[in-house]
Formats: structure tokens, C-alpha cells, sequence
């Protein structure tokens, strides 16, 4: 089969390497039908994810078909439509059993095009197939499901569910990329007061307003004064940090009020400083995380039922085997404009 292999920082090409096959009795093989990049891609790419072994397929988001089941699976059997979650999960171990996914000591937790070969092929092994891969529904089409495998149960649990948003809150989202997007997106639905979004892209500050945003302010023209203006200098109920960057994470921080939360969702390559020297006095919790996918079923549901815009996000569509070409538009956002872009397997 054809999948899109990591050889090393900086490289990575569109390779012929041998079909999956099952190894352990819990997993799936799938035949992947649509595929994304996600921003942790790029950075594996940077060099910045050193455990990703030159060789390993890359991928962590499909949707696809399960074409062969190990025989403990009970869930799922060939011909199933299957969402292919971003967290694999053992489901015995101490972090699984209190639904931490994403801590799995057992061999689960983001270990797909990270540790294992990922979903960026045309067939990819899911082990634990019982708790790490979600039946679909004919109501959701690939380019809104596959959305569900990493990017809005991220936005959603390390975002609004660790920032604890309530009705009426002022939000703030810093980063108006795919993630910071969906946080908006999912923020909605408890209704807050008003969400304010920061980018240093005009683009991506008009996609904002479009997903719900009320205000938006530009990262390079004093973002905090926008805040404080706007909550009569209180500063924001809930700021959560989509970029991962120090400046972004800084910014949160001294814009959050007392009392609120900061919830950290970016992929963080270096440190940023903790003004404790301002914060000691104010309350404020501070949470960060990796998506442990518990959501995902939830999710499901409100996207079958219409209560979950997704697809907008999705800015480019290609097939399976135009993955190098696809990487060039995504990597490149500020001047494609790329949200998200999807591939797609021919006639899926
Ligand atoms: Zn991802
Ligand atoms: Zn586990």
C-alpha cells in the first residue's frame, strides 16, 4: 500500500511500504476512506516530536472502513464505518478506568503516527479496537467525522470542559486556527456571553467572527486592552490558549480575571514564563492536557443530530494520493488560507 512516511526532520514522502496486518487480538485493520494533517504533524516534522521513529507512517485522524477484526473484538466487524480516534485506549489500566485516556499506561493514548504507524495510508492497524474506534452513523459524512477524531474533542475537553465555561462567561481564545475554531465552535454551547478571538491573521479573524466570535482583536495591536475594555477591566472568565507559543500563553494569563481559568490546548516546543509575581493573588486555575477523546461519542451524536457545525473548517479537499501536495498547502496556511484540508480515498 501506498502511506506517508517520517524519514527524519524535515523529510517525509509518499511511499509504497507492506499492507498492515492485525498483531494482537483487540485490533482492526481499516481501510482509511478521508485522512487530515493536524498542526502536531508539522511539528513532528520540525524535529520537535523526537520519539517518532524514522520509518513510522504518520497520521493520527480517519475515517475508513474496518476491512478485519482480531478475535477478541466484539465491537465492530468488517464493513463497519468506523471514526478512527486520535487516542487509543487500553481501557484497564489506572488512567482508562477513570476514562484518562490519553495517559494510557497500557499501550493506548496517542501512540497512533507517534509511536505506531498512523492513519496517513491507504490501510492502518488500530490496536484496542473496542474503545479506540467509534461506529458512524450514515447521518455524518466523512469530512464532518473525521473533524471528531482529534480537533474538536481537543478544543472541546482541554478547552471549554478544563476551562469550565458557563453561561454568560467571556471567553477568550487565543489562536483562530483549527483548534482555536473549534473552540469556539463548542464553547456555544454553554453559552457564553461573548467570545473574544485573537489571531495574527486577518483571515483567520474573519473565519472567527464567522464561527461565532464576537469580538477579534489582532495578536500585534494590544489584544489585552480589547479584554479589559470589554469586561470593564475585569478581564476574561475563561482564556484558553490555542497556539503554543510563549507570547500566546503569556497573554492569557494576564488577561484571565480573578478567579478565572486558563486552559492551555498548544503543542508548547519551549518554555513560558508563569508571572506568579502577578498571579499568586488572583485565583486563578491554570490546566493543560492532551485530549483524552471521552467526548467523542457525544460528539457523534450532536453532529449526526445538526447541533455541531464542523464542515467549514475543511478548506481543501484532495485525493489519498496527492498527500505531499496536500502537506505543501497546509503547511503553508498563511498564504493558502488552509483550515483544514481533508484527502480522500477515490471513491469514498
Ligand atoms: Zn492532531
Ligand atoms: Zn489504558
Amino acid at each position: 500500500m501506498k502511506a506517508l512516511v517520517f524519514h527524519g526532520p524535515g523529510e517525509s514522502s509518499w511511499d509504497e511500504v507492506p499492507d498492515p496486518a492485525l498483531r494482537d487480538a483487540g485490533d482492526v485493520v481499516v481501510r482509511v476512506d478521508a485522512v487530515t494533517i493536524c498542526g502536531t504533524d508539522l511539528h513532528i516534522l520540525k524535529g520537535n516530536v523526537p520519539e517518532v521513529a524514522p520509518g513510522t507512517v504518520l497520521g493520527h485522524e480517519a475515517v475508513g472502513e474496518v476491512v478485519e477484526t482480531g478475535a477478541d473484538v466484539r465491537t465492530v466487524r468488517p464493513g463497519d464505518r468506523v471514526l478512527v480516534s486520535c487516542i487509543t485506549a487500553c481501557g484497564r489500566c489506572r488512567f482508562c478506568r477513570e476514562a484518562r485516556y490519553g495517559q494510557c499506561l497500557g499501550g493506548g493514548g496517542w501512540v497512533l503516527g507517534h509511536l505506531i504507524d498512523g492513519t496517513q495510508a491507504e490501510y492502518v492497524r488500530v490496536p484496542y479496537a473496542d474503545m479506540s474506534v467509534h461506529p458512524l452513523s450514515s447521518a455524518v459524512s466523512n469530512q464532518d467525522a473525521v473533524l471528531l477524531a482529534d480537533i474538536f474533542p481537543t478544543a472541546y475537553e482541554v478547552g471549554v470542559l478544563n476551562g469550565r465555561v458557563r453561561p454568560g462567561d467571556t471567553v477568550l481564545v487565543v489562536g483562530a486556527g483549527p483548534i482555536g475554531l473549534a473552540a469556539i465552535t463548542s464553547a456555544q454551547l454553554f453559552s457564553p456571553g461573548r467570545i473574544i478571538a485573537v489571531d495574527l491573521s486577518p483571515a483567520r479573524l474573519e473565519a472567527a467572527r464567522r464561527f461565532g466570535a464576537d469580538a477579534v482583536a489582532n495578536g500585534a495591536e494590544d489584544p489585552a486592552r480589547l479584554v479589559s475594555d470589554l469586561t470593564d477591566g475585569t478581564g476574561a472568565d475563561v482564556a484558553i490558549e490555542a497556539v503554543g507559543v510563549p507570547e500566546s500563553f503569556e497573554l492569557c494569563t494576564r488577561t484571565v480575571r480573578a478567579g478565572g481559568h486558563v486552559a492551555n490546548i498548544g503543542v508548547h516546543g519551549k518554555p513560558a514564563v508563569l508571572h506568579l509575581e502577578d498571579l499568586w493573588i488572583k485565583d486563578v486555575t491554570i490546566t493543560t492536557g492532551l485530549v483524552d477523546t471521552s467526548s467523542t461519542p457525544m460528539l457523534l451524536g450532536m453532529l449526526a443530530t445538526g447541533r455541531l457545525p464542523t464542515s467549514s473548517l475543511v478548506t481543501h479537499t484532495f485525493g489519498l494520493d496527492r498527500m505531499e501536495e496536500a502537506y505543501g498547502v497546509f503547511s503553508a496556511a498563511a498564504e493558502s488560507g488552509a483550515l483544514k484540508v481533508v484527502l480522500e480515498r477515490a471513491g469514498a
